[in-house]
């Protein structure tokens, strides 16, 4: 028998029935320590009031409408989102899946109107991850997502990650485009240093082809910049966006600049909830939110004071814990036991965390976390820690 719920996923035992701030309280009434954030979306913690008022308001007015008339909520988010960055233009997904489809549509025809449509390869990195569609999984490459799922959509090369010569090797007159994540979430919180991105930035410039990054984990304020390529100090020329830009209700973005979208002309490409005015008028609160540099400084502050808590931690769990990783709020612990372990001492806790590929327990706290809550995330990171038997 098969449940009445696809099994696609290994869920734990644990059932929330409401979100306060940075707190999910379970049916039996226990209080658990967001360090989740659903995977780094709930950006601004659970019930934020300003999007709780953002959502209730559109929802008295106007849910939805088609793409096919204009939506000043959506016109609106755009506007924020051209000003704050690299891009001239944007297009509104509902999820991280769609804007890898839409970036890698973008870049082939791109080319195509280039009359080079030969140039179809994307150059993509081992320990990735860009969703579950074809394209997605196509992408990454990875056996674990591919395997049972072929043909796979061609036009994807996977290169050794933080490699530099395999990757100029790799340059040939097909590549269309690189696509990376600046920091890896899935494949255990890896960031690709400063260097490297401008390194790429360059091999992309030299070449002509397209840079496309991937922040649908790492953007929107995670790591203390509102996107993380900004640390670089260069600028991608496609964008894929989703998780966090929501703060819980469905919505991603590609964006992209005037260039690299200049193929994408009205009926190449759509979206039937990608938009709509309930998505961007919480999309647009959150922004309002994320990109004040005055919340930006305070989650740099809290994530210093975080990692130089978990420095402690790993320093004083030499046997379970091998090192922090990451950058800004979207932060590492690499074990020296299963992370599955790990995460479900946490749990004995109260504290959520999420397990990552490369023997990695993520730290995704909402980005208005308090310094109380870090030390309470700590103590309790200290007591699961302790709990396991090395
Ligand atoms: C989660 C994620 C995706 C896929 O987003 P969905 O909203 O789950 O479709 C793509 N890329 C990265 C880097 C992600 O973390």
């Amino acid at each position: 028998m098969i449940p009445s719920v696809l099994p696609t996923y290994s869920r734990a035992p644990l059932s929330f029935v409401k979100g306060e701030g940075s707190w999910l309280i379970e049916a039996d009434g226990r209080r658990f320590l967001d360090f989740g954030a659903g995977i780094a979306v709930n950006a601004l913690g659970h019930a934020h009031p300003a999007l709780v008022a953002a959502l209730t308001g559109q929802a008295q007015a106007l849910w939805h409408v088609s793409n096919l008339y204009q939506i000043p909520q959506q016109q609106e988010l755009a506007d924020k989102l051209v000003e704050a960055t690299f891009a001239d233009t944007v297009f509104f997904t509902s999820s991280g899946t769609e804007s890898c489809e839409l970036a890698v549509k973008m870049t082939r025809k791109y080319w195509f109107e280039k009359d080079q449509p030969e140039k179809v390869d994307i150059l993509t990195f081992e320990g990735s991850f860009h969703g579950r569609s074809s394209a997605g999984i196509a992408a990454a490459g990875s056996e674990k997502m591919t395997k049972g799922f072929g043909p796979l959509l061609p036009g994807f090369v996977h290169l050794p990650f933080g490699d530099h010569d395999a990757l100029t090797a790799a340059i040939t007159d097909k590549t269309a485009a690189i696509l990376v994540e600046p920091v890896q979430g899935e494949g255990g919180i890896r960031p690709l240093p400063d260097v490297c991105l401008k390194g790429l930035r360059d091999l992309c410039d030299q070449h002509g082809i397209l840079l496309i990054f991937d922040e649908v984990q790492c953007g929107m304020g995670r790591t203390g910049r509102l996107f993380a390529h900004e640390w670089a100090g260069i600028d991608p020329d496609i964008m894929m966006v989703a998780k966090g830009i929501g703060g819980g209700f469905p919505l991603g973005a590609v964006l992209a600049t005037k260039n690299a979208a200049s193929g994408m002309t009205a009926g190449t490409h759509g979206s039937t909830y990608g938009g709509n005015p309930l998505a961007c008028a919480v999309g647009s609160a959150v922004m309002d939110h994320v990109s004040d540099p005055a919340f930006l400084s305070e989650v740099n502050r809290k994530a210093a004071l975080l990692r130089q808590g978990l420095e402690g931690l790993v320093a004083s769990h030499p046997d379970v814990f091998e090192t922090v990783r990451g950058s800004g709020l979207m932060l590492g612990l690499r074990c020296k036991v299963a992370p599955g372990d790990m995460v479900n001492a946490a749990y004995a806790q109260e504290l959520i965390t999420v397990p990552a590929a490369d023997n990695v327990v993520r730290l995704l706290p909402p980005l208005t976390l308090t310094d109380e809550e870090i030390a309470t995330a700590l103590a309790r990171l200290d007591a699961a820690a302790a709990s396991i038997r090395t």
